[in-house]
């Protein structure tokens, strides 16, 4: 479909072209023509599927019809993403005459006042504390506004923006077109977008090329030979319903499922070599709460579908930053609540880094507490190969030398990596959240 189909007015059309952009991504082709409808609109897509464009085009299109003043308000949660939007939109608008601008916090707030002031915009690109601040300056007025955008509407409510966001909308006509994007939906941004929007499209895309806010990730650094205690460990200290547990072989995924039933666990397998009717059963079972964990392969992830996920841990870290993200995506779909742990040994820790340029950000380390990290490191067993180790001693929780926990903790402990932070009996949250900032 050419974007020319779409709807969209010959000097926006131009703008696209001049973008260099061919054909519209997915979220194009859905929100464009139902936005220049007027629909509401909630999309589930993230930075990277094009939905800056899916909504900017439309809405510079409805402003493009009627007079000049502020009629398009876009929020964002940084003034990262503002200038983003504002750069994109300026883009798409320069074949037009309509006037974009940018207000956040963290510069003065003189120059956007006059630009409020003087000529004025038909667009604004906002954050909500900044644009609170114009308001109670009455340097911005809202009573032309026709068309609202909540974009990335989960991490402005994870900073803290709610409230905020709740008093522009009060602030708002009530006669308007909202379009929310967020990658997921946390109760109190339920409450907005019901307050907000009215009997919306929906439009479902989510890419596996950005993580999904409102999961929680945190990297386990230990030795390789000890993720099947740690993990072991994880699993007894932190409350969970049905975890997914990626293992990278189908191979490691039967031991470690074999290994983890042992310790009491209940366990199914997921991967390649597994019969269709296998398959369906593990899954049947973990939905129903038959079994609490699914240790899986990634080919097998593909296909699953399982709401109440609460945590995906990566007992192996994935090849690719992609598989990453693919895997911790099982987690948090529904509510905002999903936890993924990674299980990183030192040979590992390059992907981390990887995953952790991919991301944007860095993932927090945790340590366990009482964990003994130097167990067995100082003397392996000579002559027997780890496999054998492992398989040895999967399990033999009572005697031999790797069963009791107190022999071990008794030991001390020495991190496998030092800057691990190390916290109180339940793995912490590990959140890298932002506390509440006003841009
Ligand atoms: P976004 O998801 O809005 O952050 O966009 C991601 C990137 O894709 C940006 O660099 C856009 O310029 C680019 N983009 C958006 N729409 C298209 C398209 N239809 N064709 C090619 N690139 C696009």
């Amino acid at each position: 479909m050419p974007f020319a189909a779409l709807g969209l007015p010959a000097p926006l059309l131009r703008g696209v072209r001049a973008a260099g952009y061919q054909t519209p991504t997915p979220i194009q082709q859905r929100a464009i023509p139902g936005i220049l409808e007027g629909k509401d609109l909630v999309g589930a897509a993230q930075t990277g599927s094009g939905k800056t464009a899916a909504f900017v085009l439309p809405v510079l299109a409805r402003l493009l019809e009627g007079f000049h003043a502020l009629r398009g308000l876009v929020l964002v949660p940084t003034r990262e993403l503002a200038a983003q939007v504002e750069t994109a939109a300026r883009d798409y608008a320069r074949y037009t005459k309509l006037r974009v601008g940018v207000a956040y916090g963290g510069v003065r707030i003189e120059p956007q006042e006059r630009m409020l002031r003087g000529d004025g915009v038909d667009l604004l690109v906002a954050t909500p504390g900044r644009l609170l601040d114009l308001h109670g300056r009455q340097s911005v007025a809202f009573e032309d506004i026709e068309v609202l955008v909540l974009d990335e509407a989960d991490r402005m409510v994870d900073m803290g923006f709610a409230p905020d966001l709740q008093r522009i909308l009060r602030l708002l006509p009530k006669k308007r077109q909202t379009l929310m994007f967020s990658a997921t939906m946390p109760p109190e941004l339920n409450k907005v977008a019901g307050q907000a929007l009215i009997d919306p499209m929906r439009i479902d895309l989510a890419p596996a090329t950005r993580t999904v806010a409102g999961i929680t990730q945190a990297v386990y650094p230990v030795p390789k030979h000890l993720k099947t205690d740690l993990l072991d460990e994880v699993l007894k200290r932190t409350s969970m319903g049905s975890v997914i547990v990626f293992v990278r072989t189908k191979h490691g995924a039967d031991r470690l499922a074999r290994q983890l039933e042992r310790r009491g666990h209940s366990v199914a397998a997921l991967h390649g070599n597994r019969t269709q009717s296998q398959r369906e059963r593990a899954l049947r079972d973990l939905k129903r709460g038959r079994v609490q964990l699914l240790v899986a392969t990634d080919i097998a992830s593909r296909g699953i579908d399982v709401d109440d996920i609460t945590h995906v841990i990566n007992f192996d870290v994935p090849h690719t930053p992609e598989d990453y993200v693919h895997r911790i995506g099982r987690t948090g779909r529904a509510e905002a609540t999903g936890d993924a742990f990674t299980l990183m040994s030192p040979e590992e820790r390059r992907d981390v880094e990887g995953i952790e340029r991919f991301l944007g950000r860095s993932i927090l380390r945790v340590q366990i507490p009482d964990f003994d990290y130097g167990r067995r490191q100082a003397a392996p067993e000579p002559g027997m190969h780890f496999r054998e180790r492992e398989r040895e001693s999967g399990g033999a929780r009572s005697g031999g030398s790797r069963g009791g926990r107190s022999e071990s903790s008794s030991r001390p402990s020495a991190p496998a990596a030092p800057q691990a932070p190390s916290h109180g009996r339940r793995p912490a949250k590990a959140d890298d959240r932002r506390s509440r900032r006003r841009m």
